[in-house]
């Protein structure tokens, strides 16, 4: 154990960015030492963007998006497609869609993926909610937006069965090359899949 250089305070400080994904022990001295030297500009801003966040933050009813209003930012938004409902494992995968401004629709947060392994069942998604949404009149395309994971494709096997008589479209995100791949490097499964979904040209 090493000894500590800084006050309980500061060692306090260090320890919870220490629990921040992508950040170590050493990045999290690093963030600190940086925060502190910057203590007006950035670590009082940040100390009360934390606080307000944790004030406002709650989990939308519609989608289980995460945002300071609810129902959420998306769901409220009328320049939405009402159409189309994307279905994402977690809320990383919403924004991530939206960061790549790749569809103007509404999603469907499941909260995880089906994994018996891990004691995942049915009933600790949002399955039930989903399928009472795909219900509803303005509901015309349920697209999977999932992992290209066993867990990610079990999820969405099972999730179209029981869309199947909201007589909506289901479908899900191709599998192939990524933009900017090169087919040398790409595993076997991955190359496969591509050709078998190849599009017209
Ligand atoms: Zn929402």
């Amino acid at each position: 154990m090493p000894t500590a250089v800084a006050g309980p305070e500061i060692e306090r400080l260090i320890q919870l960015l220490a629990r921040l994904p992508g950040l170590g022990p050493r990045s999290a001295r690093r963030a600190a030492l940086h925060l502190i030297k910057k203590r007006e500009q950035l670590m009082a801003p940040l100390a009360a963007a934390i606080q307000t966040a944790f004030d406002r933050i709650s989990i939308c009813r519609v989608c289980g998006n995460i945002d300071s209003q609810n129902p959420c930012t998306v769901c409220t938004d009328p320049r939405r497609d009402p159409s189309v409902i994307v279905v994402v494992a977690d809320v990383a995968d919403l924004w991530a869609l939206e960061r790549a401004s790749a569809i103007n629709a509404r999603y469907h947060v499941l909260g995880g993926t089906l994994s018996p392994l891990d004691g995942v069942g049915p009933q600790d998604l949002a399955i039930d909610a989903l399928v009472s949404r795909a219900h509803e009149e303005a509901v015309k395309e349920v697209i999977l937006a999932l992992n290209a994971t066993v867990d990610g494709q079990t999820t969405a096997h099972y999730i179209t069965d029981l869309l199947h008589e909201a007589g909506v479209k289901v479908t899900r995100l191709a599998h192939g090359v990524p933009v900017g791949g090169e087919l040398d490097y790409l595993d076997e499964g991955t190359l496969a899949a591509a050709i078998r979904q190849r599009t017209p040209f």
